[in-house]
């Protein structure tokens, strides 16, 4: 359960605040990758438009993200590759803000990109080329930003608009957006203000839990992977009805890489997930290759020519890797082909926030207009980014849906 934000007031009156600043058209709660675009865009329609945050400077984790290169979005954006409790929801947006408006804003700004696996686009330079264009669009087109504020209380003025308390001040706006993202790396800013907020609104928030986060292992399989750490391999990994396959890393805790990454989106606690850890060439074809070429040759040493040494140590028991391809019988095939590819490991965890890159679930997209980012029963008040119940796959799905949200919301504030 969330707790209420301290000196929260639902019905507030300006008078009673004789501190508080010029009013604006709009304030926008997250300077990160959402607030920042949509800043820009409220500024461009002439709105009068004040930007806060917490934080120290603005868009921390973009200057993290796709390690310092920012993989800012990808060649093939699609409904399909986000999770939420209503998928159709981010599919207005992700059409009116697409890749190739974010690709042709870098291009403009004379920013250098490139392309990776999977259809990825990172900065070719690095991620900070893509902060200082997002602050200076904002800048430029009028927005006033400020950095250091901490935010005390956010209400609801009897005469309409919103007030917002802070330690530099109170402001004043007609509307009112919450960007503040989710949950993972509080170090750079991360916080539940946003779901607080929803919740101090009634809007509901639907389950939070870390996503395209590394998973643990129980103590038995973290021992028997444990010898493995450092060790990647390319990897099918299924679980809770989807598939992925990529480079998957084994860790002192348990699982980590892109492909579990991805996987962590769809598995819930409790679940298995299936590995096949030779998803090139069937084992079938490799026996029986072996069978008729080198019939005496040791399981150890096929095995080793298609997965690393100790990986197949780990899988299989010794007595099974010293027999000779000849001497196999169908019991000792079934634990083969079980073991290469169709690995089952129940996870015990998640590595959760500290290491997770996003939050999966937030606020219900059932009380919000797909159109403008509107929450239906609050007019004014709008939530874009990543506090809301969309969650991107990764390679630049998430940025993505924070540039086209906050683009979107932009347009309306
Ligand atoms: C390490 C890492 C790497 C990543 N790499 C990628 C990548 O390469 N590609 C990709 O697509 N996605 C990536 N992501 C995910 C992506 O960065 C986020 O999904 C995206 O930044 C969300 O945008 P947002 O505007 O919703 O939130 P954010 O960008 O997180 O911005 C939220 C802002 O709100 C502020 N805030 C929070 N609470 C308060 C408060 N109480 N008061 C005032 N301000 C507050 C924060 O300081 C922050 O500036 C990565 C995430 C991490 C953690």
């Amino acid at each position: 359960m969330l707790h209420q934000l301290p000196g929260w007031q639902i019905s507030l009156s300006r008078s009673r605040f004789s501190s508080v600043k010029t009013p604006f058209d709009v304030i926008i709660i997250g300077a990160g990758a959402s607030g920042l675009v949509c800043a820009a865009e409220a500024a461009r329609r002439r709105r009068s438009t004040l930007l806060l945050d917490h934080g120290d400077k603005a868009a921390a984790k973009v200057l993290l993200s796709g390690g310092g290169k920012c993989n800012f979005t990808n060649y093939n954006i699609a409904a399909e590759n986000y999770i939420s409790g209503n998928p159709h929801f981010c599919k207005s947006a992700l059409s009116r803000y697409t890749q190739w408006d974010f690709i042709g804003a870098l291009d403009e700004g004379g920013i250098q990109w490139e392309e990776r696996n999977h259809g990825q686009l990172f900065a070719s330079g690095s991620a900070r080329e893509i902060q200082e264009m997002l602050l200076n669009k904002a800048r430029t087109a009028g927005a006033e930003l400020k950095t250091g504020v901490k935010i005390s209380s956010v209400g609801q003025m009897s005469e309409g608009g919103f007030l917002v308390s802070t330690s530099r001040g109170d402001f004043s706006a007609d509307s009112l957006v919450i960007a503040a993202g989710g949950l993972s790396l509080s170090d750079v800013g991360a916080g539940p203000f946003g779901y607080r907020i929803a919740e101090q609104f009634g809007i509901p928030v639907t389950p939070l839990s870390p996503g395209l986060v590394p998973l643990t292992l129980h103590k038995e399989d973290k021992q028997r992977f444990a010898p493995l750490a450092g060790i990647a391999v390319d990897a099918e990994v299924s679980a809770g009805g989807m598939s992925f396959r990529e480079n998957l890393l084994f860790t002192h805790r348990g699982l980590s890489g892109p492909v579990i990454l991805q996987i962590s989106n769809y598995w819930h606690p409790g679940e298995e997930l299936v590995i096949n850890l030779l998803p090139e060439i069937t084992l079938e074809t490799i026996l029986e290759k072996a069978k008729s070429e080198t019939p005496k040759s040791l399981v150890r040493g096929l095995l080793s020519r298609y997965l690393p040494k100790r990986l197949a140590a780990a899988l299989l028991p010794a007595e099974l890797t010293e027999r000779s391809i000849k001497s196999l019988n169908p019991s000792h095939l079934q634990i083969l082909e079980n073991a290469v590819h169709r690995l089952s490991l129940k996870p015990n965890g998640t590595e959760g926030y500290r290491t997770a890159e996003v939050t999966r679930g937030g606020v219900s997209l059932d009380s919000l207009s797909s159109k403008t980012f509107e929450t239906r029963t609050v007019p004014g008040l709008y939530f874009i980014g990543e506090v809301l119940d969309v969650t991107g796959w990764l390679g630049g799905y998430n940025l993505q849906w924070a540039w086209s949200s906050g683009w979107c919301a932009g347009q309306f504030v």
